[in-house]
């Protein structure tokens, strides 16, 4: 029987390059997806292209309601959930002198809550089934902080937090529960820099580099297999060096 990967977040970006990683694994894949459109169907075709099964669930992570339906779609088409990553997320950017009260709370309902959320749904399935994998993705900037991120810094800090607590609480089930905190990937978050904010970036990065989807999902693979199988409570960073 194949494993089965619930990945949120999963229609572009680096969740989008998470699913076709564990696809090529031999992974059964859930997505979940906000509103239908053309990147949906551009992932689900390309996992299913992995001769896999790639069930898409609708819900936002943010809503608590939505992701006990969605987690229950995915529990009833494929039984189980073997490994959960956590990867959907937004930035709201605003120094907090400007910042909205709402660009505070959504950032941290998406990223933070939209954690708690799907895992509070999920864990019971691996708590019975006494294995699991779950995988968050925080950034480094959850352990650095940085100028104009304070709502997207504690959101990220948050869930380091929460990845540690939970890896203490459920070990004993045989659930891993590691983060993974990437630095500068390119995907539409970062499209948003002008080219020589990047270059600057690269210029400080060790590997003279920014990292690209599948430097991310590499780990993930990694953290979802046998390999990793003592390690829990870690936080994995994917940045060319930046933070050291
Ligand atoms: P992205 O390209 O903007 O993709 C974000 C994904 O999250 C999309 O699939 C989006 O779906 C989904 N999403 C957003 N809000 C959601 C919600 N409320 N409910 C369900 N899905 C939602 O972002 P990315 O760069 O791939 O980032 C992925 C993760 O890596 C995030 O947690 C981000 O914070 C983290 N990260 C990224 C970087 C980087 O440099 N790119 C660095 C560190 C950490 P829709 O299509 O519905 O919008």
């Amino acid at each position: 029987m194949s494993k089965v990967a619930l990945i949120t977040g999963a229609t572009r970006g680096i969740g989008r390059q998470i699913a076709i990683t564990l696809a090529k694994e031999g992974y059964d894949i859930a997505i979940n997806y906000r509103k239908e459109n053309k990147d949906l169907i551009n992932t689900k075709q390309a996992i299913e292209e992995n001769n896999v099964r790639c069930l898409a669930v609708q819900g936002d992570v943010s809503n608590f309601e939505e992701t006990e339906k969605f987690v229950k779609e995915v529990i009833s088409e494929y039984g189980k959930i073997d490994v959960l990553v956590n990867n959907a997320g937004i930035t709201k950017d605003m120094l907090l002198m400007r910042m909205k009260e709402e660009d505070f709370k959504s950032v941290i309902d998406v990223n933070l809550i939209g954690t708690f959320n799907v895992t509070k749904n999920v864990i019971p399935h691996m708590m019975k089934a006494r294995s699991g994998r779950i995988i968050n993705i925080s950034s480094v900037v959850g352990v650095t902080g940085n100028a104009g991120q304070t709502n997207y810094s504690a959101s990220k800090a948050g869930i380091i937090g929460f990845t540690k607590s939970l890896a203490k609480e459920v070990g004993s089930r045989n659930i891993a529960v590691n983060a993974i905190a990437p630095g500068f990937i390119e995907t539409n978050m970062t499209d948003v820099l002008k080219d020589e904010v990047k270059d600057e970036i690269a210029k400080n990065i060790p590997l003279k580099r920014m990292g690209n989807t599948q430097d991310v999902a590499n780990v993930v693979k990694f953290l979802a297999s046998e390999e990793s199988s003592y390690i829990t409570g870690q936080v994995i960073n994917v940045d060319g060096g930046m933070v050291m």
